[in-house]
């Protein structure tokens, strides 16, 4: 049993690599912006709450973002491990998370701006089972249909340039501090390097899977 955190700035492939460890390593992910998405779409009274924040590229209250975790965690089988993707972005949920759950390994996702601001602009997600695709390299087989489900593929409506710009801030500010606060407690990182555009998935998910290995979690 492994319970990861993966880092790493919006469109650095959380959740792309997230989705591809979840099998080989046998554990579940909680990806909160997921979960806030999927309450949107639902309408349901916490999602017409987080609305207003996730369009802006701000953060939902710490409030809400740890009670969704919570329940997450709850449902997870005992004995099987996580991938936190998303959360914890603050110090504040580090402290939270603390209190609930044992973390083993960092993944710290390092990716140059420039791919960021292009894989976001072109990223298209399955309204129906949340794959991932990008229109310049992880083309789905038929234009706007999801590969796997049949699904329609959208843009999320916070990938747009000037709402990138912000969670891009959002981020440096306020998660990025979060790299030397596990440092400093001394948790072990796997770091992961995309230098190009065309650097397809498996070879990432290949090298964290080495590195989780070097550390005996996987
Ligand atoms: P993501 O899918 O991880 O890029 O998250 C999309 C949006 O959901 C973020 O820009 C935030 O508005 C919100 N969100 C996701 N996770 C958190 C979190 N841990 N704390 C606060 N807001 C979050």
């Amino acid at each position: 049993m492994v319970n990861l955190i993966i880092f790493g700035a919006p469109g650095s492939g959380k959740g792309t690599y997230a989705s591809r460890l979840k099998d080989r390593l046998n554990v579940e992910v909680i990806a909160t912006g997921d979960i806030f998405r999927e309450m949107m779409k639902e309408e349901t009274p916490l999602g017409r709450k987080v609305k207003g924040y996730v369009e802006k590229g701000l953060l939902v209250p710490d409030a809400i973002t740890l009670e969704v975790l919570k329940q997450s965690l709850a449902k997870i089988p005992r004995g099987k491990g996580f991938i936190l993707d998303g959360y914890p972005r603050t110090i504040e949920q580090a402290e939270a998370l603390n209190g609930i759950a044992k973390i083993d390994a960092i993944i710290h996702l390092i990716v140059p701006d420039w791919i960021i601001i292009e894989r976001l602009s072109s990223r298209r997600i399955c309204k129906n089972c949340g794959a991932i695709y990008n229109l310049l390299y992880l083309k789905p087989k038929n234009d706007m249909v999801c590969d796997k489900c049949g699904g329609q593929l959208y843009q999320r409506s916070d990938d747009t340039p000037e709402v990138i710009k912000k969670r891009i801030e959002v981020y440096e500010k306020q998660t990025q501090p979060l790299l030397q606060y596990y440092m400093a407690k001394g948790v072990p990182f796997v770091e992961a390097k995309c230098e190009k555009l065309e650097t397809p998935p498996e070879t990432i998910v290949e090298e964290i899977l080495k590195g989780l290995k070097r550390l005996n979690l996987a």
